[in-house]
């Protein structure tokens, strides 16, 4: 069985957020609250300032302490596949696992809109969903948290679980450039014109993920926390730096 991870070449990265926008409406997303987002920020004193970027969906960690805080086990980590996903029935929306999540990737979206107009006030829901958008994708699974996101629940990127978990037994990677598997690939990597995310089996030695990884030195974020993320960033050119362990131990 697969281990699926991601690679995130920070180097070839543009901050063009096609990524987010795929994710968007791949995964019904209510507008400013993505599961995949790009984080932009400064580095630098006036006037030596420069612009940074960081693009970041949940790292599907391999010890997630989102799932061991969890009181009703409605998060959990898929055996197949090494998905974290979250069971939308037995979530009883009590916000734990946004605290245990180092990487700040989970939404609890009945507050107040974070853009206006409140979208859900525009297209509003007919059940007991959060709204009714007008481009609304065919998955739907609740038990896995994929769908329209319910009232009282927490939700995040599930790796495009509905998608992913379709793929032929056995291949090493998910690329767009195969075209038998591109129904498979994750929306945010399909979409990378830049082609700076890579999605492949980590189990695999054969995938192109293990290869970046190896070649590039991909390094993981925070990795003092002991969550051990299945994505990792390439960087070591002029774009954002990753802080981990791997990373110290090469500058030492
Ligand atoms: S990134 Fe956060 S939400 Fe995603 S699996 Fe890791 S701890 Fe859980
Ligand atoms: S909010 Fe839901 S998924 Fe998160 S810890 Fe509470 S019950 Fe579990």
């Amino acid at each position: 069985m697969a281990k699926w991870g991601m690679v995130i070449d920070l180097d070839k990265c543009t901050g063009c957020q096609a990524c987010t926008t795929a994710c968007a409406m791949e995964n019904n997303r209510l507008p400013g609250e993505n599961w995949q987002d790009v984080l932009f920020y400064t580095e630098g004193t006036y006037p030596n300032v420069s612009m940074k970027w960081f693009p970041r969906p949940c790292f599907h960690c391999e010890n997630p302490s989102c799932v061991s805080v969890c009181p009703t086990r409605a998060t959990y980590k898929d055996p197949e596949g090494g998905f974290v996903l979250i069971d939308w029935n037995k979530c009883i929306g009590c916000k734990y696992c946004q605290v245990a999540c180092p990487y700040g990737v989970r939404f609890f979206t009945d507050e107040k809109a974070v853009v206006q107009p409140d979208i859900r006030d525009v297209f509003p829901a007919k059940d007991d969903r959060q709204w009714d958008p007008p481009y609304k994708g065919p998955q739907d699974d609740p038990s896995r948290g994929i769908g329209i996101q319910p009232h009282g629940v927490v939700s995040k990127c599930t790796f495009c679980y509905h998608k992913v978990s379709k793929a032929p037994e056995g291949v090493a990677d998910l690329d767009e450039d195969i075209p038998e598997l591109k129904e498979y690939v994750p929306g945010c990597v399909r979409v990378c014109a830049p082609k700076a995310r890579f999605f492949g089996d980590l189990d695999n030695p054969e995938s192109y993920v293990n290869k970046l990884i190896a070649d590039k030195r991909g390094v993981r974020l925070k990795e003092e926390t002991g969550n051990k993320p299945q994505v990792y960033y390439l960087s070591g050119g002029a774009a954002a730096a990753v802080p981990g362990l791997r990373s110290m131990k090469d500058k030492s």
